[in-house]
């Protein structure tokens, strides 16, 4: 595996598939499943270690980010990984002044919560497709929005990259990998299972017949009860993102919610409640 730290000496072998996994390190198994996936259908795997600075609103976890290189390039190896691109702040935005907006898409849910989140997002993730010029790369459903942003990113700007979003990893209690985890103390860890829990009762309970308005309007207050502060718990449109009256197998549910002061995120088509 080689590493490296600047756009001029980054060397992709040019005539094999490349398959992308842009990250923000910390490695779990979500992280890992997306570089084994890439290898996978692709003759190149390509990951970017980078953790952005754009895509944290003001006020968020930026500095402390946990970050542990020596670990992620090792376990980069052990799943795959050919190249990993790990470049400085500088490296990526010195002089750089163009952003990327998607509107609509981004402005709700997250983007509502972490104003300027998905300018952030796309923007980066636009400059690494030039970068990394990959065949595919792949992103996990856990971020569910950022799927779609990407997704709309990529089609308004003919980005001629393949998309490939790939199913989320849990822990054994249903907690979502994320490597924001690790901020939670072992009694909020405790308890973070509760929000996929909710996420499956709902989801249950609105195929069993029970009014969407009601099946997220119960998860959300048993959430609370909890001792999570929710900030949107919806069932909505899996590609517009709008809430739905109506669900269907393919709605989705998507809640953000914080344990003390952890944010956490999830998300689930009804139909994995089946
Ligand atoms: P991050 O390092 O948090 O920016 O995540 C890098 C990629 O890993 C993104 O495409 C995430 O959606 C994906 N990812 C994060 N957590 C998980 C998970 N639990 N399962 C699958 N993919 C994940």
């Amino acid at each position: 595996m080689k590493v490296f730290r600047t756009i001029s000496d980054l060397a992709i072998p040019r005539h094999a598939t490349v398959g992308f996994v842009p990250t923000m390190g910390a490695f779990h198994e979500g992280h890992l499943s997306l570089m084994r996936k890439a290898k996978e259908e692709c003759e190149v795997c390509v990951v970017s270690l980078f953790v952005n600075p754009t895509q944290f609103a003001a006020g968020e976890d930026f500095e402390r980010y946990p970050r542990d290189e020596a670990r992620d390039l090792h376990l980069a190896e052990s799943a795959g990984a050919d190249v990993v691109f790990a470049p400085s702040v500088e490296e990526m935005y010195t002089g750089s002044t163009t952003r990327v907006v998607v509107d609509g898409i981004s402005e709700r849910w997250e983007g509502s919560y972490r104003p300027g989140h998905f300018e952030g997002v796309a923007t980066v993730v636009c400059k690494l497709f030039n970068i990394v010029r990959p065949d595919i790369a792949y992103f996990g459903l856990k971020d569910y929005q950022q799927c779609r942003v990407v997704q709309q990113m990529v089609t308004d700007l003919h980005l001629g990259v393949r998309l490939s979003f790939e199913p989320t990893l849990r822990e054994a209690d249903g907690l979502a990998m994320s490597s924001r985890n690790a901020y939670l103390d072992p009694q909020l860890r405790r308890l973070a299972p509760e929000l996929y829990r909710q996420l499956l009762g709902a989801a249950s309970a609105t195929l069993g017949g029970v009014s969407v308005e009601a099946a997220v309007a119960s998860a959300s207050a048993n959430l609370t009860r909890s001792g999570f502060e929710v900030q949107y718990l919806a069932c909505v449109d899996p590609i517009s993102l709008e809430p739905v009256d109506r669900a269907r197998p393919d709605s989705r549910l998507i809640v953000a919610a914080k344990l003390g002061t952890t944010r956490l995120i999830d998300n689930i088509a009804l139909a994995e409640a089946q």
